[in-house]
């Protein structure tokens, strides 16, 4: 018993010490698990965040815009940009407190530093996403950050491709063959920037609409013109590369291996040929407002496409200049060409006289209307020529030449409304052009073609006045530049084109229900118009190269009447077709000629070689 007794206390004795060094080792262990996750745990987290992989967007190049000779019209170059990563940023700061780095950084991107904290806590951010403090810094500004770097933790140097102009930013870029041009160019805007565009940050619609295709909320997108309308094949894809950073924010390593590349975006090449739109563009005067199309008459292809006023694309960068380019009653942003609806005026008395000729009323030659006395009275109005001594007894020939009124009064009546719509229709004024940047870029107006049911319907009736103004392309009746070029081209070929300013495009011709005798005697009148003595079209003419036209004076209730030219050029083999429109600028003679002149000229002295002019140019017998 005792012996068991005695036993039993060994084995109490060495199970307590046994526990006691259990407990200890416990102790030791519950301290050490407490200085790891409570003590040491600051220590551990900053270590773990003293390096990580960050994901660094590369921007995919945007797609080029060339023009027909694949000169290059629209590129990229870089933009420097100063941005932020707020979270390495803002632990540098006191909250709340515009001082030390917070007002040093105000003072060297020039931004008030409320604004400096108000950008960086936006809400559609990604927590290491950088924000874009200031764009397209000067080259000074980058230096100073550049200099200052360890200072400003979270800030960096980001860039970002911008568009750029090279016939306008660096001339050398260019064939030296057109250096001559090159001259006051860069004072300039960049060319054609209705038709190209211009892109611009995302709006906060697009980008919600658009995240879940690839868009950031500070990407930039094709706003206008054909940067918009194509904005899906030029924009490209965006790589991404990771890159190993410390808890200073500063780069200390890279994972080439995981970069994913960016995929570049498409080039575009245009039908349009630089020269010639530079030439179109300086034969405006800067006070002009107006527009000029020229096509390939055959082809629809576009030429050059003008639109008065301009603007600098970049313009949409500074919201002050966009506000004033917005507000302006001259509506620089407006592309008139494909959105401009004026009275064609004169230049659509070939309508009435393809349908008097057509229909068999009367021959170019005969003088079968009374003279024209200055005016003529129709109901209880008095209906004047533009000639107010009166053209005398006039035939359809001379009436063109003269653009004469009162003879297209008298003609108008026996064409009648219906004949001479049906004809106007044949050029279908009054329909879209289908212009291949209008359906699903910007847009285009469809003008207005009345007929009798149009008047029926808005006035109640039918008034035989309103024929005599629809013969000389005024009352209801409205075109866009475009439209009139397109009717130019038809008359230079027998066929109407489909307009189109991407190249590559097919966009087909109709033929025109009208006899070719009808057609021929229409232009020969139009050779008369610019090269016969006394001809209204005079100023077109060219030294060695024979001009058909017609000009045109639409009356303006609101001011000076409008100027309209439309040409087409060379006589026998047309090349080129051209309407202007000078808002406002008086006689079409006097003033849009001129202008359909010097781009001519530009288009036969750059996009013809001059041997091929001479062997396909008919020399006409026209004094
Ligand atoms: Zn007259």
């Amino acid at each position: 018993m005792q012996n068991d007794f005695t036993h039993n206390g060994i084995r109490t004795h060495r199970a307590r010490i046994l526990l006691g060094v259990i407990a200890f080792l416990f102790g030791i262990l519950g301290i050490r698990l407490y200085m790891l996750q409570i003590a040491e745990w600051e220590q551990y987290r900053i270590k773990s965040e003293k390096n990580t992989m960050q994901p660094v967007i590369i921007q995919a190049n945007r797609g080029l815009i060339r023009d027909r000779n694949g000169i290059i019209l629209v590129d990229n170059r870089p933009s420097y940009n100063i941005s932020v990563i707020p979270p390495r940023f803002l632990a540098n700061i006191e909250e709340g407190k515009c001082n030390g780095l917070l007002e040093r950084l105000g003072q060297i991107v020039d931004i008030p530093c409320e604004t400096i904290t108000k950008k960086l806590q936006s809400p559609n951010r990604y927590f290491y996403d950088p924000v874009n403090l200031k764009l397209d810094v000067d080259f000074e500004t980058v230096s100073i950050i550049e200099e200052n770097r360890y200072d400003f933790p979270g800030v960096e140097i980001q860039i970002e491709p911008r568009r750029g102009y090279p016939i306008f930013d660096t001339p050398s870029a260019v064939s030296t063959e057109f250096s001559h041009m090159q001259h006051n160019v860069s004072k300039s805007f960049p060319l054609a920037p209705h038709t190209l565009g211009y892109i611009g940050l995302i709006n906060a619609s697009q980008y919600s609409r658009l995240k879940a295709e690839g868009y950031r909320y500070d990407d930039r997108i094709g706003k206008r013109g054909i940067e918009r309308m194509f904005e899906d094949r030029m924009r490209g894809h965006k790589g991404v590369r990771y890159i190993e950073v410390n808890a200073k924010g500063r780069e200390v390593g890279s994972f080439p291996e995981k970069t994913d590349p960016p995929i570049p975006g498409e080039d575009l090449s245009l039908t349009i040929d630089w020269r010639v739109q530079h030439a179109a563009e300086h034969a405006f005067a800067d006070s002009m407002r107006g527009s000029l199309v020229a096509m390939h008459p055959q082809s629809g292809e576009i030429i050059a496409i003008v639109s008065k006023p301009g603007f600098h694309p970049r313009s949409i960068r500074d919201p002050k200049a966009w506000q004033l380019l917005q507000t302006d009653p001259s509506k620089p942003l407006l592309n008139r060409s494909l959105k401009g609806e004026y009275p064609p005026a004169s230049v659509f008395k070939m309508i009435t006289s393809i349908a008097a000729l057509d229909m068999g009323i009367l021959k170019a030659n005969q003088y079968r209307l009374r003279p024209c006395t200055g005016g003529m009275v129709f109901g209880n109005r008095r209906f004047r020529c533009h000639n107010k001594r009166g053209c005398g007894p006039i035939n359809l020939r001379q009436a063109l030449v003269k653009s004469c009124d009162v003879f297209f009064y008298q003609l108008g009546l026996r064409v009648g409304i219906d004949n001479w719509h049906r004809y106007a229709a044949m050029f279908k004024f009054g329909e879209l052009t289908n212009i291949d940047i209008a359906s699903e870029g910007d847009g285009e107006a469809r003008g207005l073609l009345p007929d009798h049911a149009y008047y029926k319907q808005r006035h109640g009736f039918w008034a035989g006045g309103n024929m005599l103004n629809l013969t000389i392309g005024q009352g209801e009746l409205l075109a866009t530049p475009l439209q009139v070029a397109r009717y130019t081209s038809a008359l230079a070929t027998g066929q109407l084109p489909t307009p189109h300013v991407i190249k590559g495009t097919q966009g087909g011709t109709t033929s025109l229900p009208i006899s070719k005798a009808v057609i021929e005697t229409v232009r020969s009148i139009m050779i008369d118009v610019v090269n016969s003595p006394g001809g209204t079209g005079h100023r077109a003419r060219l030294p060695d190269i024979v001009v058909a036209g017609k000009t045109g004076t639409a009356q303006n209730p609101h001011g000076e009447d409008h100027a309209w030219f439309v040409a087409y050029a060379p006589a026998e083999n047309p090349r080129i077709a051209i309407a202007v429109i000078v808002e406002n600028g008086g006689g079409g003679g006097r003033v849009a000629a001129p202008i359909a002149q010097k781009t001519l000229e530009a288009y036969f002295e750059h996009a013809v070689p001059k041997q091929k002019r001479t062997n396909e140019l008919f020399v006409v017998n026209n004094p």
